[in-house]
Order: structure tokens, then C-alpha cells, then sequence
């Protein structure tokens, strides 16, 4: 049997009693129609490995497949969807690894080869924390090549947000600095069973060779961190804690000490994180 041949999601659920788990963020895609865009936008898989987080029933997984992935490698933190998610893995002989793990406590990297894609309809619960970690690994470039996601609207918004916008903060800072950030579908509350209250957006990063603008990761995410924590302030009553003369420091990175946060650039955040290295 291949991956196209495979039984129906509902028919899979229902065989294998996987009634959804809020607890585990569980809404689950159901239309291999869609599935099958999702890992479209994922990009050229044929040469690539591709990492994804919570298969549940395997909708995505299936969809991944069948686009052509070199090998796909599932975290899946239920046990329940283990058989599912077999019954995949016979269908593509030696294509699917599973593995019954926390995301959170894995390190996937030693079950893959480069080059390395990222594709996941995350668990609510886990997605910023887990994108956090991957935008911000000790070495740049990173292990994965893309990470097409699927998140809440707003936090979707977040990450792709221009300065001047409300949603413009810590997200898109980190996003943009190092990666090409875009949304690439938004999805309605009834594409997933059961509907979750709100939208859903997935976003497509890809990462860039180099950084946007030089700067030290940490001293950035420090500075970054400290400006939006109390947005609504001007940077230099944000940002008094950091040093006696923060005010020459804004003005020599090109930023106006009566600025807020939410309206300074990327490079301009950088430059100040760079008056802090040096
Ligand atoms: N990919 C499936 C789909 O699109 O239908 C399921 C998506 S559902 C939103 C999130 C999945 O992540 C669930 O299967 C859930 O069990 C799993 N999950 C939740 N927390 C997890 C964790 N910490 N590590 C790995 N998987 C997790």
C-alpha cells in the first residue's frame, strides 16, 4: 500500500479511538487536500529531511509524504497515535521514523541528515517556545534550512509584524533579524476537528545565510527583551537600567530617546545592541 492509499483521517480516528486532548493542544487537520498545500509550502522536499513536531493522527505527515520527502521524522507526545502513525510508516518503507517523545526534552538532531526542513501544525501550548529555541540556537546558520508553521492568527501576525504595528515586538525582532519571515495561509476554525476558538495562519521562515545587521545574539535579545517589556515607555526610561549614558547610546544607533520600543527597526536595534558589545 502507498501513502495516497491509505484509509481516510476519520476512518484512522475512529479505528483508533483518538478522541482529541485539549490538554495536548489537539486540533487535528483532517482534509489531505490541505495537508497536502501545508507541505507544498514547505518548499522542495525531495532532497531533505524534514522534522515534524505532533503528527497526532498523521494528516500532515501523509500530506509531507506524499509531497516527497527524502524522510520524515515525527515527535508525536501521545502514545495513542503511535499505531496511526505505524500504519504511515509501512506505507513508506523506510521514509517515516516515529518517535513517542516531548518536543521539549528531545534533541532530533542526531535522527537527521542535512539538509533539514522543519514542518509542524504545533501544539498551541508549545509552538512560540519552540520557535524561540529555534531562532535562537548558539551557531548561525541553524540546523533547519525552513520551518513552516502553523500558529494561532495573532501569533502569526507577531511574527511577520513591521514596526510601527501593534503586534511589532520581541517575535518579529528575532524572526527577522536572522530569517525571511512570511505568512503563507491563513485557515479557518472548521478546517480543524475539533475547531479551535480562533484562526490559524501558517508561516513560512526561511533562514538567511547571515544576519540582516551584525550584531552579538545575546546582547540583542537583552536589549530587545528590556525595550518591549514596557512598551508603552520611551527607550530611555525602558532602557535606563542598562547603562548611565543610554541616552548618547539611542542617539548614536539612530534612535530618538523619546522613541518607543515598537517603532525602532531592526537595524537600529542592532546597532544599539553593537554599542553594548563594544
Ligand atoms: N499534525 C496533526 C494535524 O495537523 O492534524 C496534529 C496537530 S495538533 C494541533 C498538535 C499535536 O502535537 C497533537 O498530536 C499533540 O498530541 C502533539 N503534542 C502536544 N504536545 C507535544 C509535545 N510536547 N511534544 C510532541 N508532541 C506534542
Amino acid at each position: 500500500m502507498n501513502v495516497d492509499a491509505l484509509p481516510p483521517l476519520r476512518q484512522v480516528i475512529a479505528e483508533h479511538e483518538l478522541a482529541a486532548r485539549k490538554s495536548l493542544g489537539q486540533n487535528f487537520l483532517l482534509d489531505l487536500n490541505l495537508t497536502a498545500k501545508i507541505a507544498r509550502q514547505a518548499g522542495d522536499l525531495k532532497e531533505c529531511d524534514v522534522l515534524e513536531i505532533g503528527p497526532g493522527p498523521g494528516g500532515l505527515t501523509r500530506g509531507l509524504l506524499s509531497e516527497g520527502a527524502r524522510r520524515v521524522l515525527a515527535v508525536e507526545k501521545d502514545a495513542r497515535c503511535l499505531p496511526a502513525l505505524d500504519q504511515i510508516a509501512q506505507a513508506a518503507p523506510g521514509r517515516l521514523q516515529v518517535i513517542n517523545a516531548d518536543a521539549l526534552e528531545l534533541d532530533p538532531l542526531e535522527h537527521l541528515t542535512p539538509p533539514i526542513r522543519v514542518a509542524a501544525n504545533l501544539p498551541y501550548n508549545i509552538g512560540t517556545e519552540l520557535l524561540v529555541r529555534w531562532l535562537t540556537p548558539p551557531e548561525w546558520p541553524p540546523f533547519w534550512q525552513s520551518l513552516t508553521l502553523m500558529f494561532q492568527r495573532e501569533v502569526a501576525e507577531r511574527i511577520v509584524a513591521k514596526p510601527g504595528s501593534k503586534t511589532y515586538g520581541r517575535l518579529a525582532v528575532l524572526s527577522q533579524w536572522r530569517s525571511d519571515a512570511r505568512i503563507v495561509m491563513t485557515l479557518p476554525p472548521e478546517a480543524f476537528t475539533p475547531p479551535p476558538k480562533i484562526s490559524s495562519a501558517v508561516v513560512h521562515l526561511t533562514a538567511l545565510p547571515e544576519p540582516r545587521y551584525p550584531a552579538d545574539p545575546q546582547t540583542l535579545q537583552m536589549v530587545v527583551a528590556r525595550a518591549f517589556n514596557q512598551r508603552r515607555k520611551m527607550l530611555r526610561a525602558a532602557l535606563k537600567g542598562l547603562a548611565p549614558d543610554i541616552e548618547d547610546r539611542l542617539i548614536a544607533a539612530g534612535i530618538k530617546p523619546t522613541d518607543r520600543a515598537e517603532t525602532v527597526g531592526l537595524e537600529q536595534f542592532c546597532a544599539l545592541a553593537r554599542s553594548f558589545k563594544a
